[in-house]
C-alpha cells in the first residue's frame, strides 16, 4: 500500500461499493475500497436479475462473461395456479452470475485506480470534531487506522458503519424480507421468462421466484415477510417447493433485503451511505442492484466535488441525498405503494386478480392499470393511492 491516507474510503466491495469507487476514482480521487471477505462477490446473496436499464445507465456491456441468460418477460402465478404473462419493457434484462458480475465491477473500479483491501473489516470510524475522518480496520488480527476525507458506507443491510456516524440504518423486522435460495440443475423452465409465485402457502408476505440461467439451470428462491401466524422460515418454504422438483441443488444461500424504503438520512459530516445499507431497494420486488448503482454513482461523484471544493461537511453532502432522491426517489415511492396494495390482498384476492388477467399480456403502465380497475373494481380503492 502506498498511502495511509486517502481522499475516500469505501466500506463494502459489492455493487454499491465498486460503483461508488469507480466514479470517485474516475474523477481523480485517491480511493480505497475495503471488503471483509477474502473474495469479491462471495458468498452470493442474490438471484442475479439485472434490468436492461442498469447496463444502459452504467454504460457497462452485458458481457457473456457474467450474463447467463436474457430475460424478456415475467409470468405471475396465483395460489390457484392461474397465471398471466407480462413482457413489459421494464422486465427486460439479464440473469447474471453475481460472483463474476461483482468481480467485474470491482475490476472496473480497480482499472480507474481504486485500491482494494480484502479480508479487512471496518470496525469503527475515526471521528474528529464531529466529522468522519477515516476508518479503524482489523486485518490479519491487527487493528489500525486509515485516514480519509470522506467515507462511503456501502456495507449492506443494517449498516454498522453508518450507525457509528450517528445515522439510523436499522430496519424494523417488518421492513425486512428474509430470503433463501437454491441454484438448481434440471429445472424445466421456459427460457427468457422469470416466474413469480404468490400466496400465503408459498411465500407469506413475499414471493417465490425462478430465474432461468440457461441449460435447465435456475435460481429458485423465496422471500417472506413476518406474519403473526407464520413461524416457518424462508428455507422451509423453499424446500417445500423444490422437493417436488426432479432437480439437483448445486448452491444454497440465505440473505435479507430491506423493503421498507430508504433510511431517513443518508449523509452526515464526512460520510454518505449507499445501497442496501441505505435501504435503496425497490420495495415491491426487493431488487436493489439498479437502484444501488444509480445512488452509488451519485455518491462517488459527490465525493469528488466535495474534495475539490474542500467541503466534506453535511451541508455540502446533502446534495447527494437530493440528487439520488431526484433520480430514483419517485420510483421507490411508487413501488412502496404497490407493495402496500399487495400486502392487503389475500390469497382469494390474488386468485381473482390473476384469474381476470389469465391469458392476457399485461403492460405495467398506469394506463393499463386503469383498464385493470375496470375489470377488477375491488382494488379501485387501494389503487386510488397511486393514480
Ligand atoms: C436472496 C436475494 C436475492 C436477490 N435478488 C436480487 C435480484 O435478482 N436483483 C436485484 O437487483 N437485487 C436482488 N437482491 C438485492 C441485491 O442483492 C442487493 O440490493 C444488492 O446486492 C445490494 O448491494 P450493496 O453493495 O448495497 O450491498 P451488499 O451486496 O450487501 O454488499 C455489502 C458488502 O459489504 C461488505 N461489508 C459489510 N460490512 C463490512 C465491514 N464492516 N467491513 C468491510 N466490508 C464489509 C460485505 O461483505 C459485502 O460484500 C437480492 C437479495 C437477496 C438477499
Amino acid at each position: 500500500m502506498q498511502t495511509i491516507k486517502y481522499d475516500l474510503i469505501v466500506v463494502g466491495g459489492r455493487v454499491a461499493g465498486s460503483i461508488s469507487s469507480f466514479y470517485a476514482s474516475k474523477e481523480g480521487l485517491d480511493v480505497l475500497m475495503l471488503e471483509k471477505n477474502p473474495e469479491i462477490g462471495t458468498p452470493v446473496q442474490c438471484a442475479g436479475g439485472v434490468s436492461e436499464t442498469f447496463f444502459k445507465s452504467m454504460k457497462i456491456k452485458p458481457s457473456p462473461q457474467f450474463t447467463c441468460s436474457r430475460i424478456m418477460g415475467a409470468r405471475i402465478h396465483a395460489p390457484s395456479g392461474a397465471s398471466f404473462l407480462t413482457r413489459d419493457p421494464i422486465i427486460k434484462g439479464y440473469i447474471v452470475e453475481r460472483k463474476i458480475f461483482d468481480k467485474h465491477l470491482a475490476i472496473l473500479a480497480a482499472e480507474q485506480g481504486t485500491e482494494i483491501m480484502l479480508n479487512t473489516i471496518a470496525k469503527d470510524l475515526i471521528i474528529k470534531n464531529g466529522k468522519v475522518k477515516g476508518v479503524i480496520v482489523k486485518k490479519d488480527g491487527q487493528r489500525f487506522d486509515i485516514r480519509s476525507e470522506i467515507v462511503i458506507a456501502a456495507d449492506g443491510i443494517q449498516s454498522k458503519i453508518a450507525r457509528k456516524a450517528g445515522l439510523n440504518t436499522r430496519f424494523k423486522v417488518d421492513e425486512i424480507c428474509s430470503c433463501a435460495q437454491s441454484e438448481m440443475v434440471g429445472v424445466n423452465v421456459k427460457k427468457e421468462i422469470i416466474e413469480f409465485y404468490l400466496g400465503d402457502r408459498i411465500a407469506p408476505g413475499g414471493y417465490l421466484w425462478i430465474f432461468p440461467k440457461g441449460d435447465e439451470r435456475a435460481n429458485i428462491g423465496v422471500g417472506i415477510r413476518r406474519r403473526k401466524w407464520n413461524t416457518k422460515s424462508a428455507q422451509y418454504y423453499l424446500k417445500k417447493f423444490t422437493s417436488r422438483l426432479d432437480a439437483t441443488e448445486i448452491e444454497f444461500n440465505i440473505g435479507a433485503v430491506p423493503i421498507g424504503g430508504p433510511v431517513k438520512r443518508t449523509y452526515t459530516d464526512g460520510l454518505m451511505v449507499v445501497g442496501d445499507a441505505a435501504g435503496q431497494v425497490d420495495p415491491l420486488t426487493g431488487g436493489g442492484i439498479h437502484i444501488a448503482a444509480e445512488c452509488a454513482k451519485i455518491a462517488g461523484e459527490t465525493a469528488s466535488e466535495a474534495i475539490e471544493e474542500d467541503r466534506t461537511d453535511a451541508e455540502f453532502l446533502k446534495r447527494y441525498e437530493k440528487r439520488w432522491y431526484k433520480s430514483v426517489g419517485s420510483n421507490i415511492k411508487r413501488s412502496h405503494k404497490y407493495r402496500k396494495i399487495l400486502n392487503q390482498l389475500n390469497d382469494e384476492d390474488l386468485n381473482n386478480l390473476v384469474e381476470s388477467l389469465k391469458g392476457k399480456e399485461l403492460n405495467l403502465s398506469k394506463l393499463s392499470l386503469l383498464k385493470l380497475v375496470k375489470d377488477y373494481p375491488k382494488i379501485l380503492k387501494t389503487l386510488k393511492e397511486i393514480l
